[in-house]
């Protein structure tokens, strides 16, 4: 403790300042009533909810796996159909993603569908222009041919 009247360092049991004289006021200082406080209120029961709820309400946000399984065979929206065709006139990139929604599994029905029907017709028609660009070469071949 320190002395009120001249800052002094006392004792904590000192009754006078050593240094200035002035009392502490040690001696009158009788211990504090101890303030009222309210006995403590009765807890308020926290809801707890049984074991069983609590459990069931686990197992039923344990199995969001099903939300999306079922949201794969839902139809497109305008806007997704949009960005598909945006994603898919972008060279090499509609390749990509073509492949990755025929064959891949979390691509939503609609565009696996959609890509594996894409990419038969693209086989298909790489196909015919590789024949009919041999069946052109051919003829061009010939025609170069005819002018010896
Ligand atoms: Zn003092």
């Amino acid at each position: 403790m320190f002395c009120e009247s001249c800052g002094n360092q006392l004792p904590d049991n000192a009754k006078f300042c050593t240094a200035c004289g002035a009392t502490t006021g040690r001696t009158q200082a009788a211990p504090a009533q101890p303030a009222y406080t309210p006995p403590p209120a009765p807890a308020q029961p926290v809801y707890n909810p049984p074991p069983q709820a609590q459990s069931a309400y686990n197992h039923a946000s344990a199995q969001p796996s099903y939300a999306p399984m079922a949201a794969l065979d839902a139809p497109l929206g305008v806007g997704q159909y949009i960005g598909m065709f945006f994603l898919l006139a972008v060279p090499i990139l509609n390749i990509i993603l073509l492949f990755k929604w025929a064959f891949g599994s979390s691509a939503n029905l609609n565009k696996k569908n959609y890509a594996r029907a894409t990419l038969i017709l693209a086989a298909i028609g790489l196909v015919f222009s590789i024949l009919a660009g041999g069946f052109i070469a051919e003829i061009f071949e010939e025609i170069m041919y005819s002018f010896y």
